[in-house]
Formats: C-alpha cells, structure tokens, sequence
C-alpha cells in the first residue's frame, strides 16, 4: 500500500508564495487521489504494491498492461507530489540559492543561476497544458525538461533534482490564469539544501 505523507511545513508555511488554501487542496484532495487511485489500481499485486513508489515508475514495463495507464498517471502523481513538497520551503529556511558543486555546474550549463532560472521558468509558462518541468541530471550534466500530464523522467531512467507543478490546481487559486507570476513567485520557497542533496547524491 502507498500512503500519504504529511507535508514536511505547515500549510501555511510557504505564504505569501503559495497560499495556505492552496497547499490544503493540493495535498490533501489531489494528491490523496492519487494514492488512493495507485492503490486501488494495484489492488491485489502485493509486489508492487511494497515497492518505492519512484522505482514502480521507473519501469512501468512490470505493470500489468490494463491498469498501467492508471498506474503511470496516479504512481506519477504521487512520486511527483512527494518529491515537489520537499523541493519547497519556508522562504527563511533554506531557499536562498545553491551552494557548492551544484552551483557550479548550474554555472557551467547555463551561465549563472539567473539565466538558468529564466529557462526553467520559459520551460514552465510553454508547457501546454498540464505538466512539470524538471531540472535533471545525467552523469553530472543538467538539463531542463518537462512532461504531459503526471509523466516523470524517471519513467526514461533519468533522475529529476527539481520539479515544478505547473497545473492549474497548483496556482489557480491565488494566481488564476498568471501561470509566469506564480512560478516567479515559486523561486522564493524553492528548498535549494533538498536540491543539492538530490544532486550529490547521484554525482
Ligand atoms: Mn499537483
């Protein structure tokens, strides 16, 4: 069985950025329907059913072709969501900028963290429709992707460090259609300790 985990913060703890309603409903109505939708799919399989939700999506091969529809968008839903909650943190805890070799390489790829970050957000305003976008790593290099729907690089077998949700149900409430406002906003609470953790721990 999957379950739900608390958010790491209050629900409030992200405000002004992301507002407290929104964090409500986003966690507790999304993506507790999406656990509840990934158990209810792999009713039964108690093989799947025990793994880490990040390594049933990363081969959705093992899955039972009629439910991996369900699975790849609901199993998405909750790796996605999971992750995004610990990229996330109070503005005073942790969300400055990245340090060490995570900041060289952001550096190195893009220029500097300014240039990267208007790429990542560019990505984020582009993506029609539902979706994420994503900072990966590959071997130590980054690039910036994003994805339909609940996909995840890791159904590619590439490892995302950043993510971002940029459906509607994410930021309609307090930002309305202003997708590129909430993401401008979303810079001040990303949690870049959590980020350079990812990232050291696959370099
Ligand atoms: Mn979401």
């Amino acid at each position: 069985m999957f379950t739900l985990g608390d958010l790491p913060y209050a629900y409030n703890a992200l405000e002004p950025f992301i507002d407290e309603r929104t964090m409500q409903i986003h966690h507790d109505k999304h993506h507790a329907a999406y656990v509840k939708n990934l158990n209810d799919a792999l009713a039964g399989q108690e093989e799947l059913l025990s793994l880490p939700v990040d390594t049933l999506i990363g081969d959705l091969s093992k899955v039972p072709e009629v439910v991996r529809t369900k699975v790849r968008n609901n199993g998405g839903g909750h790796a996605n969501h999971t992750m995004f909650w610990s990229m996330m943190a109070a503005p005073s805890e942790g969300s400055d900028k990245p340090s060490g070799a995570l900041s060289e390489v952001i550096d190195k790829t893009f220029g500097d963290l300014a240039t990267f970050q208007e790429k990542f957000s560019q990505a984020g305003v582009g993506r029609f429709g539902s979706g994420w976008v994503w900072l990966v790593a590959d071997k130590g290099a980054l690039t910036i992707t994003d994805t339909p729907n609940q996909d995840s690089p890791l159904m590619d077998g590439r490892v995302p460090i950043l993510g971002l949700d940029v459906w509607e149900h994410a930021y309609y409430l307090k930002y309305q259609n202003l997708r590129a406002d909430y993401i401008k906003a979303w810079w001040n609470v990303v949690n870049w300790r959590e980020v350079e953790r990812r990232f050291n721990t696959i370099t």
